[in-house]
């Protein structure tokens, strides 16, 4: 009994302690949205109900900003004629406002306009083709983000040119994994990871495992994020990074493309040339806390290639360029 009354205390304070320090339960789910597979981890209690929240706003946000749907915001302003104010939902403003404004900063490296290029060379679709110097000519005519305008005060997004369309494909993902983010941590989540088709979002680290933490005295430990080498297998890095919180984004000219006659093509288009930005590289992916700057970046500098970027890397934390030669840089 004497025993008893020493040991029952310490039992309880070894048991609070063991249950302190276990890992915290892990919830994954995956469902196919904005044309890819998107992934959701989420550690702790709260972590299903959070997770379960996130796809609700991600199913949201893809049917708004889904281009190729008669029923997004963007498709009132795309079947929309000319010089007609179109009133879009607040949200979808602010949204074409963000990405209007990146395609004045990128220095015609990036513009929201270019669906009827990526229409004509068949991306998203069945029908990929090489489009002819003609057709091309034609549809260079219809792109063009000076020929949009917004109002604010009104919401309104008024085209300036017939056949002008939005596709904000290279934005919309960052501003999802923002959003996700945002919902896991008002949730009270405190460690996660999303994977969004290229659009990687961390929070708060790894939870370790018991033994681990018992060793190194840490909570958690950063996650551990695998470059894609460009051409191999999905999933086989190149390199990897490591990261607690933060968005890390990739634009590649592997992920979306087709072959005809020998030539590649893929779905980053230079707005200068309607075609698919050639430069000797094959990714870029940039390391930010704002998940939609990134994935704009990401796309802009691919298509700056190696060119200088002075006003464009200044936004950026860091970049690492792959390039050809599968060499890696780590540009900053
Ligand atoms: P990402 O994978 O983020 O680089 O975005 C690629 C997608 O953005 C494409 O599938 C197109 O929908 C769109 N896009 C392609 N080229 C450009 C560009 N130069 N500027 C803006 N959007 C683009
Ligand atoms: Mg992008």
């Amino acid at each position: 009994m004497k025993y008893f009354k020493v040991i029952a205390p310490l039992l309880i304070l070894l048991f609070l302690l063991l249950g302190n320090l276990s890992t915290p339960i892990k919830h994954r789910e995956t469902e196919f949205l904005m044309d890819t597979v998107v992934t959701v981890t989420a550690y702790g209690n709260e972590g299903k109900a959070a997770v379960q929240k996130v796809f609700l706003r991600l199913r949201e946000l893809d049917a708004k900003f889904n281009a190729h749907s008669e029923k997004s915001e963007l498709a009132k302003i795309n079947t929309a004629p000319e010089n007609t104010p179109v009133p879009v939902d607040k949200e979808a403003f602010k949204l074409i406002k963000s990405a209007h404004d990146f395609s004045i900063t990128a220095e015609g490296f990036f513009d929201i306009t270019l669906l009827p290029l990526s229409n004509l060379w068949g991306f998203g679709t069945e029908n990929t083709a090489v489009p002819t110097e003609n057709e091309l000519e034609n549809a260079m005519k219809q792109v063009g983000f000076t020929f949009i305008s917004l109002d604010p005060e009104n919401c309104t997004v008024t085209k300036h040119k017939a056949g002008i369309q939005l596709d904000l494909g290279a934005v919309v993902k960052g501003y999802a994994a923002d959003e996700a983010m945002h919902i896991l941590k008002e949730s009270g989540v405190e460690s996660a990871y999303l994977d969004l088709g290229g659009n990687v979002a961390v929070m708060g680290g790894m939870p370790q495992s018991l033994w681990k933490r018992i060793l190194s005295g840490q909570k958690t430990r950063p996650f551990v994020i695998g470059l894609q080498e460009p051409g191999a297998p999905s999933g086989t890095a190149i390199d990897t990074l490591s990261l607690t919180d933060g968005f890390i984004v990739t634009s590649g000219d592997y992920e979306r493309f087709f072959e005809a006659d020998g030539m590649r093509y893929h779905h980053i288009l230079d707005p200068a040339t309607g075609k698919p930005a050639q430069s000797s590289l094959r990714s870029v992916t940039i390391v930010s806390k704002n998940g939609l700057m990134a994935d704009m970046l990401s796309t802009a500098l691919f298509v700056a290639g190696e060119k200088e970027m002075s006003a464009l890397y200044d936004l950026c934390e860091h970049v690492i360029t792959i390039n050809d030669a599968m060499e890696l840089t780590y540009v900053k």
